[in-house]
């Protein structure tokens, strides 16, 4: 898009809000609506766009994001901000930084005890329908038992028979890199398989690719189902009873789990991408420095992520033309490279210094009269309670700096 030539309140037809608006999930997204960044229905405005636009620019330095300093996580392939809202959820170590989305993250497996194989024993169980209510009612631990399920390959209509250990979840990313894509198998496709729903196991199986966590073949003696409605099967063993097709890591990792690099605590953040490999998401960067850069009067967005470095703005004068002067100053800024947004609205000075709060330009300069009829200027920091008094002819090389 094109943006006008002078960056100009007026122009940019900015319009700040007093208050947050009910749709608000973060405090990051009200002062992106209240500083008139966006609107309430999240669509960028014409700020908005400005602001994305600068961050487009800035990304042409591969080391963009390192600039912005945004307190993000990453692995090879993708970028992530942690926000409470975030969409994603990923396994991170704090320990060596292992970064990667819940569903395909690692992790380190604790090999039970080895034990002598028992023979199998095939059990009564009951409307005994979940692990959790098998395990209580043999009284074994959800890891003594197997958790069966099963999937049809798309492509080749494949019934694929799952097993996971029961104090574990699969996870079907981590399934579906092994096998391809896939849906819940039918209850037809169950059963001419020769598994029964609710109480099913891979032992004797017909036409099935068997696919099994790597921890199972360590996990000796495991309630399974016995193919038979109302029965378990004691002690089944992989490798004696059945054999899997493939062995591979195929369960979701949890809070706390050991990374599989260092074995400090995994964490679960919920997160949102600012980037892949490919390209970057501008308006969840907006977003990402909104979040990290805000007080309680708006956002306090730091150079170079700011659209401008320069708040400018003049109080309208009783005997001075404040505006005019102001005009010269933007001019002056402009051509020396500074990236200046112009307050030119002729409000008074209480409203505008609220709006330069909220949009959160890191310097704000004031054209006031009393100042002016001594040829100065105030200069404030956004981030700092006090202002200073500069010479006209000094604002240049002291925003050079
Ligand atoms: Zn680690």
């Amino acid at each position: 898009m094109t943006f006008p030539g002078t960056m100009k309140y007026r122009k940019l037809n900015i319009q700040t809000q007093r208050e947050a608006p009910n749709n608000a999930r973060t405090e990051g997204f009200a002062f992106l609506v209240r500083a008139g960044y966006l609107t309430r229905e999240n669509v960028p405005t014409l700020l908005g766009e400005y602001a994305i636009n600068h961050l487009r620019d800035l990304s042409n330095d591969p080391s963009f994001l390192f600039h912005l300093s945004l307190p993000f996580i990453s692995n090879v392939a993708e970028t992530f901000f942690p926000v409470a809202t975030g969409s994603i959820e990923v396994a991170q170590c704090p320990s060596c930084q292992y970064t990667e989305r819940l569903e395909l993250a690692r992790f380190a497996k604790t090999a039970p005890a080895q034990e002598a194989e028992l023979p199998l024993e095939k059990v009564l169980t009951p409307d005994c329908h979940t692990i959790e209510a098998l395990a209580n009612f043999l009284d074994v631990p959800k890891e003594k038992t197997a958790k069966a399920l099963m999937y049809t390959r798309l492509t080749d209509n494949k019934f694929i028979f799952v097993v996971v250990r029961g104090d574990m979840q699969l996870s079907e990313a981590k399934l579906r890199q092994h096998v391809g894509d896939i849906r819940p198998a039918t209850a037809e496709e169950i059963e001419s398989s020769g598994a029964a729903a609710g109480y099913a196991s891979p032992i004797a199986l017909k036409d099935a690719l068997i696919v099994v966590d790597d921890l199972i073949p360590q996990s000796q003696n495991l309630v399974a189902g016995a193919n038979e409605t109302g029965y378990h099967l004691k002690n089944t063993n992989h490798g004696r009873d059945y054999s899997a097709e493939i062995v591979a890591d195929l369960v979701q990792a949890k809070e706390g789990d050991a990374c599989f690099n260092c074995e400090n605590h995994l964490s679960v953040l919920s997160v949102m991408r600012l980037a892949t490999r490919k390209e970057y998401d501008f308006e969840n960067i907006l977003l990402a420095l909104a979040e990290t850069y805000h007080d309680t009067k708006g956002l306090t967005l730091p150079h170079p992520a700011a659209p401008f470095d320069v708040y400018l703005m003049h109080i309208p004068g009783r005997e001075m033309d404040t505006r005019g002067k102001a005009e010269e100053i933007y001019n002056t800024l402009q051509n020396a490279g500074i990236s200046v947004l112009f307050d030119d609205r002729d409000e008074r000075a209480g409203v505008k210094f609220n709006d330069a709060d909220l949009i959160g330009c890191p310097i704000r300069v004031t054209v006031g009269e009393k100042n002016l009829k001594e040829g100065k200027i105030e200069l404030k920091k956004r981030t700092e309670a006090n202002s200073q008094l500069l010479a006209v002819g000094e604002t240049v090389p002291f925003l050079k700096k």
